[in-house]
């Protein structure tokens, strides 16, 4: 009798290390969270990424693993070498492949933790029925993931898609990329921080969390709403790009700001329609990611289960 197949989905983030393990019809049969300790260096991190495959293989223990799908914050061959990673440097240059491979009995495929993130919401989000969408995760810094009749555009070098740095103010503030007025600048979570500051003096009786900004904007204070709006103008500028250039299904908005997005979905969504062709306007949704906390390891589960797939096809009808 065949064993049930699972994969294993990763997303590593600077934050939290999260493991899944998702059988090929997309149930998560087991997930857990973990910090993910990067101050403590990539081989401490290696060391948790192993134990914490090990724990879900324990848990699904039975079932025959096909694969692990590996998200990593910032740029990776599909071979796993790491080429820039603005948030862990130490690990630049590094190859994930040949330091898990040999731990590992599994097929290994790698990708940006973005990029996985649209995949997951295409597979089992609320982009499932969209052809053509672009995700964009509001966090820490702005990701972003596209989809093109059904496939991930990574671009030549693999360094398409990085919304984050399209330009919404050709001279606004400096971004950590080397440019200026991107995106990030303007509709992450520290941008958000960083503009409330900006209106109030010296900016101490500012709170220091986008949660905390959101809160007050909530409950009706003016000058937090304000921020809000300014945020929504420069997040809708970016999507009329998008939409004006992919003519896409969907725009999906995720990360950690999304949780916010009652405060500027709308006016972001009214800005893009006041700007970009009427045609693609009308077509495209801009709508708040469903997965949540799921959606990276989903897609890492989701790369994995097709990868895996198409090996086996290719070993099949060798060309
Ligand atoms: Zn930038």
């Amino acid at each position: 009798m065949n064993k049930l197949v699972y994969v294993i989905g990763i997303d590593l983030g600077g934050t939290n290390l999260k493991v899944g393990a998702v059988s090929s019809d997309g149930k998560i049969l087991f997930r857990l969270s973990v910090s993910s300790d990067i101050k403590d260096g990539k081989d401490a991190t290696i060391k948790r990424i192993l134990h914490s495959i090990e724990e879900a293989r324990f848990n699904v223990r039975g079932l025959r693993l096909a694969g692990i799908g590996f998200g990593f914050p910032g740029l990776i061959s599909p071979n796993g070498v790491i080429s820039n990673a603005p948030n862990l440097p130490d690990w630049e240059g590094a190859s994930l492949k040949n330091e898990l491979a040999d731990k590992l009995s599994a097929p290994l495929f790698f990708d940006n933790d973005a990029n996985l993130f649209a995949l997951g919401e295409g597979w089992l989000g609320v982009a499932k029925d969209a052809k053509s969408f672009c995700c964009l995760t509001l966090g820490t810094g702005v990701g972003g993931g596209i989809v093109l009749d059904g496939n991930l555009w990574h671009g030549a070098d693999g360094m398409a898609a990085e919304i984050g740095h399209i330009i919404v103010e050709p001279d606004g503030v400096s971004c950590m990329c080397g440019g200026r007025g991107c995106l990030e600048m303007y509709a992450s979570a520290s941008a958000l921080v960083r503009m409330a500051k900006e209106g109030v003096g010296d900016g101490s009786s500012v709170p220091p969390s986008a949660d905390a900004i959101a809160q007050l904007a909530r409950s009706g204070d003016p000058y937090y709403r304000g921020i809000f709006n300014k945020l929504a103008r420069y997040l809708g500028i970016g999507i009329t790009d998008l939409v004006n250039l992919l003519n896409i299904d969907m725009i999906v908005i995720g990360g950690g700001l999304s949780q916010s997005s009652d405060l500027f979905l709308e006016s972001a969504r009214k800005e893009m329609r006041k700007r970009a062709f009427k045609v693609p306007a009308d077509r495209v949704r801009v709508v708040p990611a469903q997965l949540g906390d799921d959606a990276g390891i989903v897609g890492a589960a989701f790369l994995a289960l097709n990868l895996e797939h198409q090996i086996k096809e290719d070993q099949r009808n060798p060309t």
